[in-house]
């Protein structure tokens, strides 16, 4: 069986990769890999499926035991990818999306350099502002914390693969589905040539 593909999403606040993941687990063999956070929940989220929610000494706990791919703070919280689902994941040849931020990207291209990263950008930072307060999940100091963040975010961008303008979701979605589909074609035709040799 094909091995599966890692693919990390990141972007600032704000800038639409949730809604881009959403879609594309909609789509045949990709899974999102589930975030533990220390940060409490939203309205409308739910423990285990948006993230595991767990206390800064169980976080603490996950770490010492080695079970966090990577882990790192952002605004206030902490956010870390549990490492056993995912290696599962893709023993079982599935395409896993983590959705993190680029400290913890850029540690996980560390650690598997094969991972394909892909960084989501707003079409600008208007656009960025108002989005963050349309959606009212963040008081106006948080919106202009995570727009501080952003500007090093930005600065991250040549690390990344690709690129992707999110100013139309549903081009934002099959741009990121053909880097996908790419990425298997690839591995596909490297495990079938190391096989005939
Ligand atoms: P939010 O609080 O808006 O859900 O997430 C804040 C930021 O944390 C987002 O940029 C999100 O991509 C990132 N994030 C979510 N889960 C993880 C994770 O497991 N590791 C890292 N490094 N960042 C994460």
């Amino acid at each position: 069986m094909t091995k599966g593909s890692l693919f990390i999403i990141s972007g600032p606040s704000g800038t639409g990769k949730g809604t881009v993941c959403k879609e594309l687990v909609k789509h045949n063999n990709i899974y999102l890999s589930i975030s533990a956070t220390t940060r409490d929940k939203r309205v409308g989220e739910v423990d285990g499926e948006t993230y595991f929610y767990i206390s800064k000494e169980e976080f603490k706990k996950m770490i010492d035991s080695d079970m966090m791919l990577e882990y790192a703070e952002y605004s206030g919280n902490y956010y870390g990818t549990p490492k056993e689902a995912v290696e599962k994941m893709l023993k079982e040849g599935k395409n896993v999306i983590l959705e993190i931020e680029a400290q913890g990207a850029l540690k996980v291209k560390e650690k598997m350099p094969e991972a394909v990263m892909i960084f989501i950008i707003p079409p600008s930072i208007k656009e960025l502002r108002d989005r963050l307060a349309k959606r009212g999940r963040e008081d106006e100091s948080e919106i202009e914390k995570r727009i501080n963040t952003a500007k090093w975010e930005f600065s991250q961008c040549p690390k990344y693969n690709y690129v992707l303008v999110n100013d139309d979701l549903e081009t934002c979605v099959k741009n990121t589905l053909e880097i996908i589909n790419a990425t298997n074609e690839r591995q596909k035709i490297i495990e079938k040539l190391l096989s005939e040799i």
